[in-house]
């Protein structure tokens, strides 16, 4: 491999490459623990208690993983052979390796966004009368900031509706929120602002965030109550998860603000792309701290592109054959950009 001049891999395959400050291993070595199976971790009680004032819930629980606090809320509210309401593209149907189905026995049933904008429209039209024949219809799912649609976000107003509807029409509705602090920081709205209409949400301390482990899941009293049997049923019960809630702790009260710093990164990245040739971004989705660019325009030399970013340190998520994703996260600075558009530029022009 060729040195580049910052001496450093680019990681900008995700967020989740963040690894955890120092304040979160001092607040890891000093945490008090317990056993929280038994509701005694104090670090885990005071986490989940932050946690849910942030969203606006009554009650909160500290999960290992995303993916876990989605299926936990799948599993809360929906029995088995009842419907949920998802997004073609989102990551509970796309991502979650048919968890729903295969653990939880839920039905899925899409409706498509407009660039991960959900609308009443698209959501009406898959809702089902009652029927003998039909599945119950039980929750509808929502993804914010949505991540294949590119880090786009679902206003305050947009959620407040389609809640609404849902809720007309007794449908409970789960956000996945697993980068939820990323839109309220480019809204520069309270993150409850958007989750103020939501039955549960699930967010992640482990992205953007920066915590080495965990996410949350927040809703009513009586719904948290029921999530952690479940959470215990999956194997989720992790005794004394004070040292993990200790990062989380932290990346609730230092890392939410910082987050404008990655959005402006991926803008500077996407507009630096954007005027070379060969390469197509929509800046439109560009909101929050994502970048998807599409080579289709490279055909079959678009494998030199990513074997030569590859040989020049820096890393990208290819998500189909024409699609990549840049991801800008705490480790990346303003210089790792300016280093990644110039190399792009070079490998470019070579091929
Ligand atoms: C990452 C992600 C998840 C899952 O989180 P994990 O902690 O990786 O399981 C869920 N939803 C969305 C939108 C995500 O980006």
């Amino acid at each position: 491999m060729k040195d580049n001049k910052i001496g450093k891999t680019v990681d900008l395959r995700s967020d989740t490459v963040t690894l955890p400050t120092f304040a979160m291993r001092e607040a890891m070595f000093r945490a008090e623990v317990g056993d929280d199976v038994y509701g005694e971790d104090p670090t885990v009680n005071k986490l989940e208690e932050i946690a849910a004032h942030k969203v606006g819930k009554k009650a909160a629980l500290f999960v290992s993983s995303g993916a876990m606090g989605n299926l936990i809320s799948l599993l809360t509210h929906c029995n088995r052979g009842e419907e949920a309401l998802i997004e073609d593209d989102s990551h509970i149907y796309n991502y979650e390796a048919g968890n729903i189905a295969s653990l939880a026995g839920v039905m899925p049933r899409i409706f498509e966004s407009n660039k991960g904008v959900p609308s009443i429209e698209a959501i009406q039209k898959v809702i089902r009368d009652e029927n003998i024949h039909y599945p119950k219809t039980t929750l509808l799912c929502l993804e914010n900031t949505h991540n294949l649609a590119g880090g786009t976000i679902v206003s305050p107003q947009i959620m407040k509706e389609v809640c609404q509807f849902a809720q007309q029409r007794k449908i409970s509705v789960h956000l996945d929120g697993a980068r939820l602090f990323n839109a309220s920081v480019a809204l520069g709205v309270e993150p409850k602002k958007i989750t103020e209409h939501v039955d549960s949400v699930m967010f992640c301390l482990s992205k953007g965030l920066s915590a080495p482990v965990g996410s949350i899941l927040a809703g009513s009293k009586e719904f948290i109550k029921n999530a952690r049997k479940y959470r215990q049923m999956l194997g989720g019960g992790m005794r004394q998860a004070g040292i993990l809630a200790a990062a989380g702790i932290v990346a609730l009260e230092v890392m939410i603000e910082r987050l404008s710093i990655d959005h402006q990164h991926a803008r500077l990245l996407a507009e630096a792309l954007t005027m070379i040739d060969g390469i197509k971004v929509d800046l439109e989705t560009v909101q929050t701290n994502m970048v998807y660019i599409d080579l289709s325009e490279l055909g079959s030399f678009v494998s030199h592109f990513s074997n030569e970013l590859f040989n020049n340190h820096i890393l990208v998520s290819q998500i189909s054959k024409y699609q990549f994703r840049f991801v800008t996260h705490y480790g990346i600075s303003k210089e790792d950009i300016e280093y990644t558009v110039d190399k792009i530029k070079e490998i470019i022009k070579i091929i």
